[in-house]
């Protein structure tokens, strides 16, 4: 038997003006115990709006949200048992650091303070107050606020949005480590591909109010239901061709696929999925260098070919110049895209 989700959401629609476009349309997801899912998409696309739903802010026009299988769309925000951080961060003015950690907490000894100041690296904070901090500590400080109450789920608003590279990166590891030792689930809003793709375990991508794709975060990467969603990931060629069940002809020759198709089709190819090399005579050439970026650990070569720009990622090596004659391996696979509207 399947354990019971943590968090259903059912049909859930919310527009904000009569007869106005639809903030969230029937917008439909199960989120299991423990699990972190992101839910990620343009501006605009409704996330914030579906965060606020779950947490009670906003009632749904239509739909039901369910906390561990019990409706609770009627039911107030403060009574759901869903710890928040949304962008305002409302820590308490009044408060220190630890009075604001401890608030609400399981545990309120000074080991459990230390372990949840050290978690957002704020060791030695813990007497100033909230106006003494910066931004970023002070979306470090409610974070470990949340953490400390340890509720069954927390909902994160561009969690991470304030902290800079690489204590961004190391945020993340040690707060998806606590989450996962101690079994909270998280929804967390972003429109950073690249916090999606490394804190979640499933990443749900949103456009216009609706849910385009939802999957383990390797599986929507590799996989992209349509060109928005490759896109919006990452970056990626996109290639017409024709396919025959394993296999498509595109203008880079044969392609495999991710997935089998048959007849015309439009595929996704990532640039880590193409290698790059000198032509050495012009006539095993397919294309032409256009443009170089170098990016530390990897270069992004452009290719013309034959008038369809291809982008490569190549380790960093030696470095092909602009306007070389080049040939183009494919060493990874295409995913055969849905139509758009
Ligand atoms: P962002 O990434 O910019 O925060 P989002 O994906 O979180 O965007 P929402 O804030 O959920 O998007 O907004 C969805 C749509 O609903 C947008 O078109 C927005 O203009 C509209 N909207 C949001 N809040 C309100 C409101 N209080 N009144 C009217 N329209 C609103």
């Amino acid at each position: 038997m399947t354990p019971t989700p943590l968090l259903s959401l059912r049909n859930l629609s919310r527009r904000y003006q009569p007869g106005g476009p639809a903030a969230v349309q029937d917008l439909s997801f199960d989120l299991a115990p423990a699990e972190i899912l992101a839910l990620i998409g343009p501006s605009g696309c409704g996330k914030t709006t579906t965060l606020r739903m779950i947490a009670g802010f906003e009632e749904p026009d239509s739909g039901r949200v369910l906390v561990e299988g019990a409706d609770a769309t009627r039911i107030p925000a403060e009574k759901r048992g869903i710890g928040m951080v949304f962008q305002d961060y409302a820590l308490f003015p009044h408060m220190t650091v630890a009075q604001n950690v401890l608030f609400g907490a399981r545990q309120k000894d000074a080991a459990s303070l230390s372990r949840h100041l050290s978690l957002v690296d704020l060791q030695g904070f813990g007497d100033r107050y909230p106006d003494h901090l910066s931004g970023g500590q002070q979306q470090r400080v409610a974070l470990a606020r949340s953490f400390a109450a340890q509720p069954r789920l927390i909902l994160l608003d561009e969690p991470f949005s304030n902290l800079d590279a690489a204590l961004r990166s190391a945020a993340r590891r040690e707060i998806r480590r606590l989450l996962k030792a101690t079994g909270i689930g998280v929804v967390f809003v972003t429109h950073d591909q690249e916090e999606a793709l490394s804190f979640a375990d499933r990443v749900a991508v949103m456009r216009d109010g609706r849910l385009l794709q939802i999957g383990p975060a390797a599986e929507v990467y590799d996989r992209p239901a349509d060109a928005f969603v490759a896109g919006f990931l990452g970056r990626t060629n996109l290639l017409e061709g024709v396919a025959d069940g394993a296999e498509c002809a595109t203008p880079l020759g044969r392609v495999p696929l991710a997935q089998r198709a048959s007849g015309p089709v439009r595929i996704s190819l990532r640039p880590e999925s193409l290698t790059i090399s000198l032509a050495a005579r012009d006539a095993d050439a397919v294309g032409r260098i256009t443009g170089v970026e170098f990016k530390g650990h990897d270069m992004t070569y452009w290719v013309d070919c034959g008038g369809t720009d291809i982008q490569v990622d190549a380790m960093h090596g030696p470095r092909l110049p602009e306007g070389a004659s080049v040939m183009l391996h494919v060493t990874g696979s295409g995913m055969p895209l849905a139509p758009q509207d």
